[in-house]
This record gives structure tokens, C-alpha cells and sequence, in this order.
């Protein structure tokens, strides 16, 4: 039997003497796989060089005893006080100059040598000790990497690193000076060495600059886990390596990081303490699904699935009965071939006392407990046949993570977010029950019948005919507001006018455009007025039809959403952020031009979604509302789990199994 189902596990917070009733009661749950040690540095090396894994594998051995395997991650994001006082400098520093001190986590510079040099000694005897151990299968490295750090490191280590990355990147100091255009404002530079860290300034900052340090900053962390990987896939190769992600999180690159792991894996916390709502809507929850999905294009491990209330200083929403199974098998229906529940029993101590696990702080087994165990006997005997395979959609979204620096350093408009702004697309698709795949822009799009390329801000020549020769061959294409403004360097475009060649594939020219501030505006589509947001791009047409006009502002009549026939496609360009209403009304006419299937009806508390092998189709439903929902399908599938066909409990979550039409 594969593994399904775990727990994080942190037998270092309680006496030993209560291990084995946790043990026993993880086995009656149906806990297949534990992760431990990402925070237990100091209790594994009190003292420089003197190990003390004896704890460690006193639990390993009782666990595997139970038949409960164990993923070991590496401590490396809380280096002990030990380090700290014997090396303040490793600590990092702010944009403001100021150092980060001991007392949280993160507190470390990972491009700093000494530090290097601690991890060094600590994760190659960590290694070697358990290499051979039958309990341990595998290493998560550190922890949610990018988080906690921030706009971090400005230390003179990171200033000679970054000096020396620029130095590769551009060969002179001229090229340099190109590229960031350092004309303006007498930015120009001599050599490297006179190139700082992006501590604060008096006013602004150059764009150009601030780029090539987000793209610094990760490949700095890229380096830092590979560094890692390869200390221990040296030492353990028959274990494999994986990391825990953080859905959308922009600190790091995370196609870059999936491609040295054997899978990715993710942490999803939906009822988080920093939620605004009672939990994170249903539809954004299932897009952190794709995109970690589409990191490695491979089906996942969520190493940190919520099972309970969550919060520091202030708590989230209690989760409700059945809703933490339900956000489970979405991530399992998304493509998620192992749940890690966070985390096995709510912990007295620290800064995470009152983020709750499967039990609470008295230990005793309860509602949580019982919804897991009954979570697990349900589904795992399903998951061993569906184990491995990919959903296979017919629409993919572009998502890049220089797009989203870039406009995370001239958002264009005060509340323009990059992923937010994917997610407007994304929801109008959930909700008609249509499957989506993210994809890097340059990756293969000959498969799908819809590509949504938003906010294509910084272009590229080779880009541009990506996408020419994509819809020239057939394919169904949008491009919206924001595109071609910028090339590769962050520059604005001069060449011709917006949005550059890509003018030439969607029939258009923008010569102008409005940023709306806090209005709104309008769009007359059909017969019916809509509101828009954000952004105007004032369209020309050159050969596009209009399909939607402007309905205020001095550009009122002016095409605002307009469809090109190039080649065998079509490409459509919106010029402005739709409301939701518009946007459902557009994408239904453009999922029905590209004959776009839909898995069936619903209300928008049900998701569909559906995984498929070489010869089947399962099919999710999940009501994600604590009413009653009823729904219909299409197509013709086989009720595997459920108690009726068409109508869902609250929370209900439901598994069909179809063939798959050749
Ligand atoms: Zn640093």
C-alpha cells in the first residue's frame, strides 16, 4: 500500500511517556507517514558538534513499529541561540538598516558562509545518522522558504553575492547601466562594487534595479535549497527530497525550486488568523491547488493541510463539522496524492500555542480526531487506485513570477494585484465547473483550447511569436490591459505602440489608456451596462471586431474587449479589469466559441473536478456550504462514495469513476 495520509508530528514538545498512546491513536486514525524535526535544531545539537539524535530515533523506531513511516526536515529555518551568540553576523538586515534578531524564526542570512558552514556540519551527521534508518523515507529541506524573510538580506554578504550575480548577468558595468537606465536621476555606475543592497531611500526607486534583486533574491534561496539537496542526496540516495511550498507566495520562484525536488509539496491553511472572512474563498483555494500542480506538472504532497484553528496573537474561525475533509479532498481532487495534516496535537508553547491540530491541547481524541479517522477509512482504498494521475484540462492561465515582481513594483493602479487579478479569470471558470491548468508562458500551449495570458507586462520578442504561432496554429488566446509595456529589463517599450507586435496578432493598437483610481467604469456588452475596474487601455481597431465598448469616461464608444481572427485562432485582447459579472458574461461567450466542456451544474458552494488516468476519469464533488446542494453532471459516471446522486450534505464530499472517451 501507497501512502495516503499523515500527520506533522512534534514529539519533542510533550514526555515520552505519552509517545506511545499518540502513536497508537495516529495507527487507529489511518496515519501512514509523520514529518518531524524542521524546528528541532538545538534538541538535536545543543552544542556545536555534540548531535544528540538518540530522541529522534526512539520515535522513528516507535512509529515504524506501528508501520507509521517519517519525513525528516531540516531544522535550517530557527538556527539555535548557540549559533547566534557565537555569530551575531549571520543574523540579517532590513531595508532599513537594522538587523533581525534570535527570537522568532528566519533569523539567519542563507547567502552568509559561517552560516553555511553550521548547516554544513549540522545536516551532513543529520544525514549520515539516519541514512539507514528503515523508519525514514524521505527529507523535507528547511521550511516554507521565502517566508518570514521578506524584502531580507541587505548584509555585506548579500551585497558582494548580489554585486557578483549582477557582474554574470550583464558582463560590464555599461550593460549594467543600459539595462537600468541609470541616465535618469545620475544613477549611473562606475563598476559592480559600487552597486548597494536596496536599502531604503529618500525617494523612489529605479524598477530596473528592482527586478534584477527579486530575481537575485530567488536564486539566492533556489541555491541555498539545492545547496542543501545535494549534501543530502549524497549522503541518503535512496531517499527522495521535497520542500514545502506556499500556494501563490512570490519570495522565490517556485518553478525554479520544484525543478531540483522529486515532488513539490504545499502548506494551505484556509481559515488562517489573517483572513479577512471566515476562510479564503473556495475558488482561490483550488487555484493554489493548480499552480502547485503546475510547479513540477506532477500530482503533490500537502505537507501542512489545516485541521484546525489557526492563529498567532489572534485566532481564525473554528473549522466547521466536515469542512476540514472537505478542503482535504480538494486538494487530493486537485492532484494531491498524500495529505500531511497540520499538525498531529495543538502544542502549549510558543508563537503557534493556539494553531490546533488533529487533537487538542488536552490530547484527547474529539470531533477533529474522529472526522480524520473517518476521512481516511473512506477515501484511502480510492487514492491507492487514483494515486499518480493529473487532471486534464482544456484551459490553461499564464502565471510568472516576473510578471507579479514587476507589477508588485509598479502595481500601474493602488490596488492592481498581479494574483489577484489571475484569480478574477480563475473564479469565472471554477464556477462554471471548468477545470484549469497554470502554465509558465514559454511551456508547450498546443494542448489546450484557451489560453488566458493576463497582465503580460514585460515581453519578450521570443514571447511574442510564442503566442503569435499559438493562435496562427489554431489556438484560442485572451491578452488583456498591461500588455508589452516593458521589456525583459523592466524598460517601458518605444519601438511601436502598444501592445507592441502582439498589436499586430490581436487586430489592435493602444495609443492611450486611463488608470481609473478609486471609480469604477463602465462597459456596454450585449444590451447590458457593466462595471469595470481599475484600468481603461483606449483600443484602436486595426482589423479586431468590438465585442464590448466603453460606456464612460471621454473615451465612452470606444472598444473596450475586441476578437481577431489570426491564422486558424482567434485572439481576444480585454482592455480593463471586468467586474465579476462581466467577466462571468465574456467567459461564457469565449468557453462557448472554443467549445470548452464543462463537468456540469451546480451552485457556486460545489466544486467539480476531476483526475484521470489512462483509461478512467474520477470525478470530485464537494460542497464546500454547510447546506444542502443539489447538482447534475455531465457525462456518465459511476457514484463510488456518496449517499445520493444530484444532492449533497453539507460538506459532503462525493467520488464518481467514469471511462474515459477516446
Ligand atoms: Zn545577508
Amino acid at each position: 500500500m501507497k501512502i495516503h495520509f499523515g500527520v506533522d508530528y512534534y514529539p519533542e514538545h510533550w514526555p515520552k511517556k505519552r509517545w506511545e498512546t499518540d502513536v497508537q491513536l495516529m495507527k487507529e486514525m489511518g496515519v501512514q507517514v509523520v514529518r518531524m524535526a524542521e524546528f528541532s535544531w538545538f534538541k538535536m545539537e545543543p552544542v556545536q558538534g555534540e548531535f544528540h539524535f538518540e530522541w529522534l530515533e526512539e520515535a522513528i523506531a516507535l512509529l515504524d513499529r506501528y508501520g507509521i513511516k517519517t519525513i525528516l526536515g531540516t531544522p535550517t529555518a530557527a538556527p539555535p541561540a548557540w549559533i547566534i551568540h557565537k555569530n551575531p553576523e549571520i543574523q540579517p538586515i532590513d531595508r532599513e538598516g537594522r538587523r533581525r534578531f534570535f527570537g522568532g524564526r528566519h533569523h539567519d542570512c542563507q547567502s552568509n558562509p559561517i552560516y553555511r558552514a553550521h548547516i554544513k556540519q549540522f545536516v551532513t551527521a543529520f544525514a549520515k545518522r539516519f541514512a539507514d534508518n528503515p523508519g525514514v523515507i524521505g527529507w523535507q529541506i528547511d521550511n516554507e522558504l521565502g517566508n518570514s524573510h521578506g524584502e531580507l538580506c541587505m548584509c555585506a554578504s548579500c551585497r558582494q553575492l548580489y554585486q557578483k550575480w549582477l557582474q554574470r548577468k550583464y558582463g560590464t558595468i555599461e550593460a549594467l547601466n543600459q539595462a537600468w537606465g541609470t541616465a535618469f536621476w545620475s544613477q549611473g555606475y562606475n563598476d559592480f562594487t559600487q552597486i548597494g543592497t536596496p536599502l531604503i531611500t529618500a525617494a523612489g526607486e529605479n524598477p530596473s534595479a528592482m527586478l534584477d534583486w527579486k530575481c537575485y533574491c530567488s536564486d539566492l534561496i533556489v541555491d541555498f535549497a539545492d545547496w542543501q539537496a545535494e549534501i543530502i542526496r549524497e549522503i541518503c540516495p535512496n531517499h527522495f527530497i521535497t520542500h514545502n511550498f506556499m500556494c501563490f507566495d512570490n519570495k522565490v520562484d517556485y518553478y525554479d525550486l520544484a525543478g531540483l525536488l522529486d515532488f513539490v509539496s504545499n502548506d494551505i491553511y484556509p481559515a488562517g488568523h489573517w483572513q479577512k472572512t471566515p476562510h479564503q474563498p473556495e475558488s482561490e483555494l483550488a487555484a493554489c491547488h493548480d499552480v502547485i500542480r503546475g510547479y513540477k506538472k506532477k500530482p503533490f504532497w500537502m505537507m501542512e493541510q489545516q485541521s484546525g484553528m489557526a492563529g498567532w496573537e489572534i485566532m481564525g474561525r473554528a473549522l466547521e463539522p466536515g469542512q476540514m475533509s472537505a478542503w482535504a479532498m480538494q486538494s487530493v481532487a486537485h492532484g494531491a496524492d498524500v495529505v500531511v495534516f497540520f499538525r498531529w496535537r495543538t502544542c502549549a508553547m510558543g508563537t503557534e500555542q493556539f494553531w490546533h491540530g488533529i487533537l487538542g491541547h488536552s490530547g484527547k481524541p474529539g470531533r477533529i480526531y474522529n472526522e480524520a479517522k473517518k476521512l481516511i477509512h473512506t477515501f484511502t482504498k480510492y487514492m491507492e487506485d487514483f494515486g499518480g494521475s493529473m487532471p486534464s484540462p482544456q484551459v490553461a492561465i499564464v502565471h510568472s513570477f516576473r510578471q507579479n515582481y514587476a507589477l508588485d513594483i509598479q502595481p500601474n493602479h493602488p490596488q492592481l494585484r498581479y494574483i489577484e487579478h489571475l484569480q478574477k479569470y480563475y473564479k469565472a471558470l471554477y464556477d462554471k465547473k471548468i477545470p484549469v491548468d497554470f502554465v509558465q508562458d514559454m511551456d508547450d500551449l498546443s494542448k489546450y483550447k484557451l489560453v488566458i495570458a493576463p497582465l503580460q507586462y514585460l515581453m519578450t520578442p521570443e514571447l511574442e511569436q510564442h503566442y503569435i504561432d499559438y493562435v496562427a496554429n489554431g489556438g484560442h488566446l485572451i491578452l488583456t490591459m498591461r500588455t508589452g509595456v516593458k521589456d525583459a529589463n523592466n524598460l517601458c517599450m518605444t519601438e511601436i505602440e502598444l501592445p507592441g507586435r502582439l498589436g499586430e496578432l490581436c487586430g489592435i493598437e493602444v495609443p492611450e489608456y486611463d488608470c481609473l483610481l478609486e471609480a469604477t467604469g463602465g462597459v456596454l456588452y450585449g444590451k447590458k451596462e457593466y462595471e469595470i475596474q481599475k484600468w481603461c487601455d483606449i483600443i484602436e481597431l486595426k482589423g479586431a471586431s468590438q465585442i464590448a465598448e466603453y460606456s464612460t469616461g471621454f473615451y465612452k464608444q470606444t472598444p473596450a474587449i475586441t476578437e481577431n481572427k489570426y491564422g486558424s485562432g482567434i485572439a481576444w485582447y480585454i482592455g480593463t479589469e471586468p467586474g465579476e459579472e462581466l467577466m462571468e458574461d465574456i467567459m461564457t461567450y469565449i468557453s462557448e466559441v472554443c467549445e470548452i466542456e464543462t463537468l456540469g451544474t451546480a451552485g457556486n458552494g460545489v466544486e467539480m473536478m476531476t483526475r484521470e488516468s489512462e483509461d478512467k476519469v474520477w470525478l470530485f464533488v464537494i460542497n464546500h456550504t454547510n447546506d444542502e446542494q443539489v447538482y447534475h453532471l455531465h457525462g456518465r459516471y459511476t457514484l463510488l462514495e456518496g449517499e445520493r446522486e444530484e444532492m449533497l450534505k453539507p460538506y459532503e464530499v462525493q467520488l464518481f469513476v467514469g471511462n474515459k472517451h477516446k
